[in-house]
């Protein structure tokens, strides 16, 4: 038997985390053994699904290098499976239900259920459906809907009994029947099928073999087995994955951090590393291999490593898979994804100028060890391509000093830079690599004679030059942005230290 699977997405928000972890594990899966990924578009409900989100999903998709093997497509072209398109199916085979006895038609008003709700509730009894047209007969049912009354469709849940199923990975679970919601609603008065009929029909379709989506889902299980028996047809098999949540052991959400890719994405990750990361939420190969491209993981992948436990984002980790993708980026390729984000914010043209490139191939090799996000480079190298002012002045006195005292210790590092030779161009690395040491060996010796810590004199100093706390190593930022315009900046700030 071919493996068949796929990821069945309602387009109602943005991708987020849970969802592109079932999207890959269903894509590996199927990669893994040699079967079909389909993707199927599960818009029934209209109110909810919205063209953004649907956008959304294809281009993270393609972002993350996820492709779907089938589907329609418009004009007989290839495209997903869209359930909306679909309406017919489920409506012929609603129908085919009520034939079989399986469903019967409901005509209860909204009027007649809210009452119903209101006394079970006043009553503290469980809220759900009396069934009362359940006791129709089927003349009557006809007769009705002839004359044009409105009507739900509702599946007979048996009274009696229960209703399992076994779960590849959590074993047999299941419940009994008169715990289930009674009778629910598969298609509605406006002809839509409910998100159960609709599921079930187009896995039955579609010979889908294995269902693997969030745990979320397992409540839902019982139901749709009860749905696959009501057309006599056999359930795939079940493989629901583990809760994905935060470091507090809560389910992962926006309280936790960013969880929609397109957050990420505008972050500065690369999908290499979301991939990787993604992966070990809730699977492992052993016990100590951590990287794995996409392709590796296309071909180790299997049901049987996937874990129990609920997963942690852990969005430290994240960012140090991040940081290492990025450190083994084709270092052209890196640079050409670098270079428009700094256009992006003004900083340099577009496409950049040869001057600007010039400087930045100076700065990247300083900052390619320090990224942890694409975006980074911006707060880096903002200094370089434009003046950004004195900052915070603030951030440039040490602890234990006053501003004055900041001023002198930057004086000293004024003087030591007067003195210093001019930097070599930034081509030539060996060069610009002894200035930087000379340079810091200089401070080092003047800070010992001053008794000043090296980092009561380089914090002015690193302010003054970038105007941020964080920034590339101090020299070649120095060395980069040219003595001249350096000094310039300092002595800025040692005149508004000098008048704090
Ligand atoms: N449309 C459901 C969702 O949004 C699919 C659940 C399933 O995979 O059966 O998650």
């Amino acid at each position: 038997m071919s493996v068949r699977v796929r990821y069945a997405p309602s387009p109602t928000g943005l991708q987020h985390i849970g969802g592109i972890r079932t999207a890959l594990f269903n894509y590996f899966f199927a990669r893994a053994n040699g079967g079909s990924f389909i993707l199927r578009i599960e818009d029934t409900d209209r109110e909810r699904s919205t063209p953004e989100a649907l956008e959304d999903l294809y281009s993270t998709l393609e972002w993350l290098g996820i492709n779907y093997d089938e589907g329609p497509g418009k004009d007989g072209g290839f495209g997903p499976y869209v359930q909306s398109e679909r309406e017919q199916l489920y409506k012929d085979k609603a129908a085919e239900l009520i034939s079989s006895g399986k469903a019967y038609p409901c005509f209860c008003s909204s009027e007649r259920l809210d009452v119903i709700r209101e006394e079970q509730k006043a009553a503290k009894k469980s809220i759900g459906y009396d069934r009362y047209c359940r006791g129709l007969s089927p003349d009557e049912a006809d007769a009705r809907i002839k004359a044009g009354e409105k009507y739900v469709i509702r599946l007979k849940v048996p009274l009696e009994g229960k209703t399992v199923f076994d779960d590849i990975i959590l074993g047999q679970t299941g419940r009994k029947n008169k715990d289930i919601n009674p009778d629910p609603v598969i298609l509605k008065t406006d002809g839509f099928p409910t998100y159960h009929l609709a599921n079930v029909i187009d896995d039955h379709a579609m010979g889908i073999t294995h269902i693997m989506r969030a745990q979320e889902w397992i409540p839902s299980g019982p139901l749709h087995v009860l749905i696959y028996e009501a057309f006599g047809w056999k359930p795939p098999a079940y493989c629901h994955l583990p809760m994905v949540m935060g470091k507090d052991g809560q389910k992962l959400s926006k309280r936790h951090g960013s969880t929609s890719v397109s957050d990420f994405r505008k972050n500065g990750y690369l999908p290499e590393a979301l991939v990787n990361f993604v992966s070990l939420l809730g699977w492992s190969y052993d016990d100590s291999r951590e990287f794995f491209s996409m392709e590796d993981l296309c071909s180790l992948f299997s049901l049987e490593k996937i874990n129990k436990s609920p997963a942690v984002f852990d969005y430290k980790k994240l960012d140090w898979f991040n940081g290492q993708y990025l450190r083994m980026k084709d270092p052209e390729e890196l640079k050409e994804m670098l270079l428009p984000l700094l256009a992006g914010e003004g900083l340099i043209s577009n496409p950049p100028s040869s001057g600007e490139r010039g400087i930045f191939n100076g700065a990247f090799n300083i900052i390619r060890e320090r990224l942890k996000l694409l975006n980074d480079v911006v707060p880096m190298l903002r200094f370089l391509f434009t003046d950004p002012g004195i900052g915070n002045a603030e951030d440039a006195i040490p602890k234990k000093m006053d501003a004055s005292e900041a001023a002198k210790a930057l004086v000293l590092g004024e003087k030591l830079l007067l003195e210093a030779a001019d930097p070599p161009d930034a081509s030539d690395e060996d060069a610009c690599e002894a200035w930087d040491e000379v340079m810091d060996g200089r401070f080092r010796e003047k800070a010992e004679k001053e008794k000043l810590k090296i980092g009561a004199m380089l914090q002015p100093l690193r302010l003054a030059v970038t105007a941020s706390k964080v920034s590339p190593p101090l020299f070649p930022a120095i060395r980069l942005l040219g003595l001249d315009e350096s000094l310039k900046r300092i002595k800025r700030l040692i005149d508004t230290l000098k008048n704090m």
